[in-house]
C-alpha cells in the first residue's frame, strides 16, 4: 500500500494520494487533481493554526496509465515534462543502476573500437589479445569517472545555487537516479556506430545533445525548477566533465 502523497499529478506536479479509484466489479476511475486543503502551524505559535488552499488543474492526475508503454516512451523521446513525471513519480522502475552499468558498456565499447581504428600493432597475437581486453577495461573506467564527474558537476551547482531544496538523502538519491535513468539515449551509440557511415560523428554528437536535453529535463522535473537552472547544472556538469578529460589528456591517457 503506498503513502498518502506518494504520486504526483504529472500536469502540475502536485502531491496525489492515487492514481485511479476503484469502485469494484472492474470498475475503475482514473483520479482528478483536485484543490487540496491542508493545516499547517503559522510561526512558532502552535496555537494558531493556519489554512492554506494548495490549487490544482483539475486534469486527470495521471493519463498514462492508460497508455501504452510505446507511447509513453514515445512522449519521453520527446522530452514532454508530463511522460518525465509518470515514469519518474509515479512507475517504479528500478533499473537505474543496470541502465547505467550498460551505457557505461556502451561508451567504452565506443570509444575501445576507435582505439583500435587508430592503433596497428606488430606484437604477437597473445600480448594482443590481453593489451585489447586490458584497454577496453581502461575505457570503461575513464567512461565512469567521466560519468561520475559530470555528476558531481551537476549536483555542485545546484548546491552552490541554494535556491533547490536538496536537503535530504531521499531528494538527493531520488535525483541521481532521474539523471541515471534519463541517460538512455547513450544505449543508440551501439547502433550508430554498428552502423558506420559518412555521418557517425554527427550523429555521435546528436546523441550527446539529446542526452544532455533528457538529462536537464529529469532536474527539471525532480526538483520542479526553471530551465535556467537545469541549463546552469548541466553546463556545471560538461565543465567537470571536460576537466577530467584534460586531466587524463595531461596524465598521457588516450581517451
Ligand atoms: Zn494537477
Amino acid at each position: 500500500m503506498e503513502e498518502p502523497g506518494a504520486y504526483r499529478c504529472i500536469e502540475c506536479s502536485r502531491k496525489a494520494p492515487e492514481l485511479y479509484k476503484d469502485y469494484q466489479r472492474g470498475v475503475l476511475r482514473i483520479s482528478i487533481c483536485v484543490t487540496s486543503v491542508s493545516f499547517y502551524f503559522a510561526g512558532c505559535n502552535l496555537t494558531s493554526l493556519s489554512k492554506k488552499i494548495l490549487k490544482s488543474c483539475q486534469k486527470p492526475v495521471d493519463k498514462y496509465i492508460e497508455y501504452d508503454p510505446v507511447i509513453i516512451l514515445i512522449n519521453a523521446i520527446l522530452c514532454k515534462a508530463q511522460a518525465y513525471r509518470h515514469i519518474l513519480f509515479n512507475t517504479k522502475i528500478n533499473i537505474h543502476g543496470k541502465l547505467c552499468i550498460f551505457c557505461l558498456l556502451c561508451e567504452a565499447y565506443i570509444r575501445w573500437l576507435q582505439l583500435q581504428d587508430s592503433s596497428q600493432s606488430t606484437e604477437p597475437d597473445d600480448l594482443i589479445r590481453y593489451a585489447k581486453e586490458w584497454d577496453f577495461y581502461r575505457m570503461f573506467g575513464i567512461a565512469s569517472l567521466e560519468q561520475t564527474a559530470f555528476l558531481i558537476g551537476i549536483f555542485t551547482a545546484l548546491w552552490l545555487a541554494r535556491a533547490v531544496v536538496l536537503t535530504t538523502k531521499a531528494d538527493f538519491t531520488f535525483l541521481l537516479k532521474a539523471l541515471l535513468l534519463s541517460s538512455y539515449g547513450k544505449l543508440l551509440l551501439i547502433p550508430a556506430v554498428i552502423w558506420e557511415h559518412d555521418y557517425t560523428h554527427l550523429c555521435l554528437l546528436l546523441i550527446k545533445v539529446f542526452v544532455l536535453t533528457s538529462n536537464s529535463q529529469a532536474i527539471r522535473v525532480t526538483l520542479n525548477t526553471s530551465r535556467k537552472l537545469c541549463l546552469v547544472a548541466i553546463v556545471s556538469g560538461l565543465i567537470f566533465e571536460n576537466a577530467i578529460i584534460s586531466l587524463f589528456q595531461r596524465i598521457g591517457w588516450n581517451v
